[in-house]
């Protein structure tokens, strides 16, 4: 009995020991079937559309593109450069920002909306460089994310733009067509970056992700992607359903 016992208890240690191992294994992203084959074309016929695809945001070193990326959450890249165009001028280094009064400071990005919270993560972002840093943008994911106020996509903009180390940046509209394309099923930005990490070469990244941009922003908008003038229409599983929807009418 008392062997028994042990046994099922030492089963039982087993298989959550089994669980747990399989829980903690971190989820390998998985692309859609066929996205690779699809992949290479997708970027070549983007690269001929869209020669022009590059950084919106105004910026001659590291630190103006990191206040210009956290200025840009939720506003469009044409107003962050208008209110840039002063702040560059009064603010030229990490110092500049971290001795900044924080109220003078929202006022002057207050169009950007938002402006508390960027005002926080820009002056505290500047201080953490001063204090972690010796004043400089770091050239690593772990070092920048450990920033106030940067994530992955900040990050990546960062290391792409500023450094040419290659990064996918995902936000709204590359979110948005990648899924379109049918590149990935992945709803969390960091799960789409590793779709599309695995599906494109990691010289593209960077590139990559101001096609995706681009094309999003003027072809494959969030109401009305103008599938029959889109150069990826026979690759795109969304731009195939909606012409079989408009067959259908
Ligand atoms: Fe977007 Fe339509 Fe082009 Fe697909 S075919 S990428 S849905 S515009």
């Amino acid at each position: 009995m008392e062997g028994n016992a042990h046994g099922r208890r030492a089963m039982k240690t087993r298989r959550t020991v089994a669980t747990r191992t399989k829980r903690a294994r971190p989820r390998v992203a998985r692309p859609p079937a066929n996205a690779a084959a699809r992949a290479p074309e997708i970027l070549e016929r983007l690269r001929h559309s869209l020669p022009d695809a590059r950084i919106a945001l105004e910026f001659s070193n590291p630190l103006e593109l990191l206040v210009a990326t956290i200025l840009s959450a939720q506003c469009t890249d044409a107003r962050v450069n208008i209110v840039t165009r002063d702040l560059f001028r009064k603010y030229r280094t990490a110092e500049d920002y971290a001795r900044a009064d924080s109220r003078a400071f929202e006022r002057e990005i207050r169009s950007t909306g938002f402006f508390r919270n960027k005002t926080k993560s820009i002056l505290g972002m500047a201080r953490a460089l001063l204090e972690r840093q010796g004043s400089e943008v770091p050239r690593t994911m772990e070092e920048l994310t450990a920033l106030p106020g940067v994530g992955r996509k900040t990050a990546n903009v960062i290391l792409g733009n500023a450094f040419g180390v290659p990064g996918v940046v995902v936000d709204t509209h590359v979110k948005r067509v990648a899924a379109r394309l049918g590149l990935t099923k992945q709803m969390d930005p960091d799960k789409i970056e590793m779709d599309l990490a695995a599906l494109f070469p990691q010289s593209s990244w960077t590139q990559l992700s101001h096609l995706l941009i681009h094309h999003g922003r003027r072809v494959c908008g969030a109401r009305a992607p103008r599938c029959a003038e889109c150069v990826l229409l026979d690759l795109c599983p969304e731009g195939a359903r909606r012409k079989r929807g408009r067959r259908g009418r």
